[in-house]
This record gives structure tokens, sequence and C-alpha cells, in this order.
């Protein structure tokens, strides 16, 4: 199984390789492939919340609780007293990073549905729809969101599912073909209820169109082509 920091730094490395990509090609601004590039790695890092213990995932639980919290406090900020305001902030952080995060290790296996082909879709809709409707980014800027958010999190099953092939003996160690699956055929009724939740979440993405407008746009790819190479002198400013 690769480790932490092997996921880390090749889901940055290719992530910030296609984000890089993406500029050359006018589909994203600088702003835009900074984010593109940790969202990348982020979802390089997703699959293993279901390590329960896991540095990474109480992390993960923290931050998501602290995010929660203080959007839990804003919303209420007009209508409650700072003492209330203390409680909603409190009573949410707790909820998600000991509550959730109980429900979530009691529910998960590890190498069980996420990690797999549908948990990758699930991230990358949930991520295009909150991209849209929460933030307000154009449906393209939307679209690319969730494919960073996907890319990333392929880049970790495959990454996984290359360290189950054990070079030097030539053979295939048991945790092979537990990683890169579609659905996690040991738990059907989680595998049922992710694909549900995946359903559910296409819905709440934008039009797709966006996207292949750019891809079947011959001005895209006459961009990239041109910043592709250096023209002239390397590094010349
Ligand atoms: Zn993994």
């Amino acid at each position: 199984m690769a480790n932490f920091k092997m996921h880390l730094g090749v889901a940055a490395i290719g992530s910030g390789m296609v984000a890089t990509l993406c500029l050359g090609a006018g589909l994203a601004s600088v702003q835009e492939v900074a984010i593109l590039s940790l969202l990348g790695t982020i979802g390089g890092l997703l699959p293993d919340i279901d390590l329960d213990h896991s540095t990474p995932t109480r992390l993960m639980f923290t931050a998501l609780g602290l995010l929660l919290a203080f959007l839990a406090m804003f919303f209420k900020a007009a209508h409650y007293s700072v003492l209330e305001l203390w409680l909603v902030w409190g009573a949410t952080y707790l909820a998600v990073r000991y509550l959730a995060w109980r429900m979530f290790s009691d529910l998960t296996s590890h190498r069980g549905i996420f990690h797999s082909l549908a948990a990758a879709l699930f991230f990358c809709f949930l991520g295009t729809a909150i991209a849209y409707h929460q933030f307000d980014a154009p449906r393209l800027t939307a679209w690319l969101v969730g494919f960073f958010l996907l890319l990333g999190y392929i880049i970790h099953l495959a990454l996984d599912e290359i360290y189950s092939v054990d070079f030097e003996n030539r053979r295939l160690k048991r945790s092979f073909g537990t990683a890169l699956k579609l659905i996690d055929s040991r738990h059907l009724n989680n595998s049922g209820m992710m694909l549900g939740f995946v359903l559910l979440l296409f819905f709440m993405t934008p039009d797709f169109s966006p996207v292949t407008d750019a891809l079947s746009n011959a001005n895209t790819w006459q961009q990239l082509g041109s910043h592709l190479l250096p023209q002239g002198t390397w590094f010349a400013l």
C-alpha cells in the first residue's frame, strides 16, 4: 500500500501538471490553477478517510468541523446573542468532529466503498455541485473543480493498485484489486447507498455543455499548442 507521503506527492505533481495544461489552454486563470492543483491534491488523499484512526482522517474531520461550525455561526449571526453563537459553534464542531467521525468509522471499512470509482464520481459531482450552487462558479469552472477531485482520487486508487504488485517476486499481493474497483462487491448495501448518492448529486450538477464546447473548440487546442513549448529562447522574459 502506498503511504501518505507518496499519495500527497504524486497527487500534487499530477494535478499541478494537468492544471498547468488548463492554464495553457486558456480554460482557467492563474488563481484558479492554484485552487485546482490544491483540490487535486486533496482528492489524492480523500480515499484514505476510511482509515479510521489515521492522522489525515482526524485532520480532515477537524477541518470539516471547524468549517461547518463557522458557517453555522455566520448563518445565525444576525439572530442570536454571542452566548448562543458560542453554543451553536461548539455544538456543530463537536457533532462533526466526534459524532459524525464515529458514525463514519463504524460504517466504513478500509479499502471498502471509499476505494472505488463510484466514490470517485461521488466526490467529483459533490465538488461540482458545491462550486456551482454555493460559490456561484461558472459552469466550466465548477466542472473543473469536480474533475480535479476525480483526477486526484483516481491517482490515489491507481497508486494503491501499483503498490499491490510485488515487483521483486513478480507476484500479486492479496490487496490487488481492492482499490481500483467500480463498487465494493463485499458490501453491497454500502455500494447501493453510494450509487444512490452519486445519482442524486448528478442531478444537482450544472449542464455539461461548456465542457464539451471547450473541448471541441479548435481555439482551445490552438492555444494549448502555442503555449506548450517556449517560443524562441527558454526562460526569456
Ligand atoms: Zn488508499
